[in-house]
């Protein structure tokens, strides 16, 4: 943390002072001699904060059946912990709004303090496991940080303000270049005001609830997942907002989705009336409803679109793995596929003492067809050999373009005679086979040499075996092409020393 940073903040003189009553209410509340008529007293004192507090009790929002018009009443009702939170957050709200923010939007700073605020009581009161005016008032000031920071850095707050996409984007460029966030100034501005730790820690802990400790994470966590609650108020398109919310208020404090739409509902229609309890600007009301079901068709559309983007990724990962292991121009597999299962097939044979003969296949005279006919001509000639090739081989047998105009061929299990049977069958259906290219017929014929492991021995490695089929090919265009020749396996070439 920057501790330097922090320093400036909190030593800057247009950071506001804790309000006279709000003082005298924090002190009276720490008195054991303080009774509720000596509180009544002093709020009552300020008018215009008593006339804020009624105009709340009175509200929809509490939904009493009877008008209170008293603040002995209402603290014989609400209870004097309550109405001491009330007290002393609007007191707060009217220092905070003579704060002047420089580059950032008040009103959609009001806008998500209020809704978060509202949102923060509506769940205190249908879980049931936090005090509602406590949660309200650190639902309230919960960003008081972002205020503070504003007025005080000027413009290199505002900067960031400018950069983040969002709120939990306006946080990360805090850490980053400032090395403090609003949620650290929000706490040090709440301990400044001797504010209670019921109040300090769910400020401090709102973007990571689970941070606040055993004790205090039940009301951190609706603080939270009122901040998110409120952003779907506070979006143009809200779809995401509204999967946030109701994916934090499920994990975090186990409340399905008809419950988190009820309650956003009923958070939307008291949160302006509050708003001009505390006066300050939120902007403009939103028919939820509405809201909620172009959102929820919004959310629709979009699962539909993610899942067609799954499924076209999951097709071109497929084309992608193809065109790993197979050559383009013949459809036969690539050389890296073909080394592969040589390799495998290699410690196949060898294990179970099998056999495996791999056949080479080169073009005779290749050069001479793109010499005369053009390149063009060439590749239909390789393609052509592709397809006969394929044919001949069939499935298990694995054809393979070497190179070039260099071909193999993987037969498993083949003796010396069934290997060098199919070499002549290759080499008299290529033959058979000529390419047709520019309304002509090209005649094609290949070389072709045969090497076999027999009995899994032998042979070193793989690349021994296929550099004898190699040798085989070269023999067998050295006796004047299209034709077979075999290469014996070393040993059995050796043995008759
Ligand atoms: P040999 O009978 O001794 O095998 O003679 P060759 O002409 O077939 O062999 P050489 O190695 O002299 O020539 C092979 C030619 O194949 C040279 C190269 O340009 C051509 N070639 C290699 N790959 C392709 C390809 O993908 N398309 C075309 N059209 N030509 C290719
Ligand atoms: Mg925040
Ligand atoms: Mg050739």
């Amino acid at each position: 943390m920057n501790e330097r940073c922090l320093a400036e903040i909190m030593n800057c003189p247009d950071l506001p002072t804790l309000p006279a009553v709000a003082l005298q209410i924090i002190r009276m509340a720490r008195d054991p001699n303080a009774d509720i008529r000596k509180m009544a007293d002093l709020i009552a004192s300020d008018p215009a904060l008593s006339g804020k507090i009624l105009k709340t009790v009175n509200s929809s929002f509490y939904g009493f059946s009877k008008t209170v018009s008293t603040i002995s009443q209402a603290l014989v009702i609400l209870g004097l912990q309550s109405v001491r939170m009330l007290a002393m957050g609007f007191s707060l709200v009217s220092s905070m709004n003579r704060l002047e923010a420089h580059g950032f939007d008040l009103v959609r700073f009001w806008r998500r303090s209020v809704y978060s605020a509202v949102g923060a009581r509506a769940l205190g009161e249908e879980l049931k496991v936090v005090q509602s005016e406590e949660v309200f008032l650190a639902g309230l000031l919960q960003d008081i940080g972002m205020l503070a920071m504003s007025s005080t850095l000027e413009d290199r707050y505002d900067r960031l303000f400018a950069l983040a996409k969002n709120h939990a984007d306006l946080l990360r460029h805090e850490r980053e270049h400032l090395d403090v966030d609003h949620c650290l100034v929000g706490k040090a501005i709440a301990e400044k005001w001797s504010l209670p730790p019921l109040l300090a820690v769910p400020i401090a802990c709102h973007h990571e609830p689970e941070e606040a400790g055993e004790e205090l994470a039940p009301m951190a966590r609706v603080v939270h997942v009122a901040w998110l609650f409120s952003e779907v108020f506070l979006q143009k398109e809200p779809a995401e907002a509204l999967l946030a919310a109701k994916t934090a208020a499920r994990n975090m404090l186990h409340l399905e989705e008809p419950e988190v739409e009820r309650l956003l509902k009923k958070i939307n229609a008291s949160t302006h009336e509050i708003a001009d309890v505390l006066e300050v600007q939120i902007g403009e009301r939103v028919n939820c409803t509405r809201l909620l079901s172009e959102a929820r068709e919004a959310l629709l559309h979009m699962t539909l679109q993610t899942q067609r983007q799954a499924d076209a990724l999951q097709g071109r990962n497929a084309d992608l793995e193809k065109a790993v292991t197979i050559d383009t121009l013949t459809g036969l597999l690539n050389r890296k596929r073909f080394d592969e299962l040589l390799a495998s097939e290699f410690s196949r044979a060898r294990r179970e003492r099998g056999n495996l003969c791999v056949l080479f296949v080169d073009v005779d005279h290749f050069k001479r067809v793109n010499d005369t006919f053009g390149h063009a001509a060439g590749d239909a000639v390789l393609r052509n050999l592709g397809s006969v090739l394929q044919r001949v081989t069939g499935p298990t047998h694995l054809a393979a373009r070497y190179g070039g105009e260099e071909f193999v061929v993987l037969v498993p299990g083949a003796t010396l005679q069934t290997g060098s049977h199919l070499a002549q069958t290759i080499r008299q259906a290529v033959e058979d086979a000529p390419t047709g290219f520019g309304g002509r017929d090209l005649p094609v014929r290949v070389s072709v040499g045969v090497a076999v492991m027999e009995g899994g021995a032998y042979f070193d490695d793989p690349e021994q075996l296929l550099t004898f089929a190699d040798r085989a090919l070269y023999a067998a265009k050295r006796c004047g092409r299209n034709t077979v020749r075999i290469c014996p396996a070393p040993q059995a070439a050796a043995a008759p020393k």
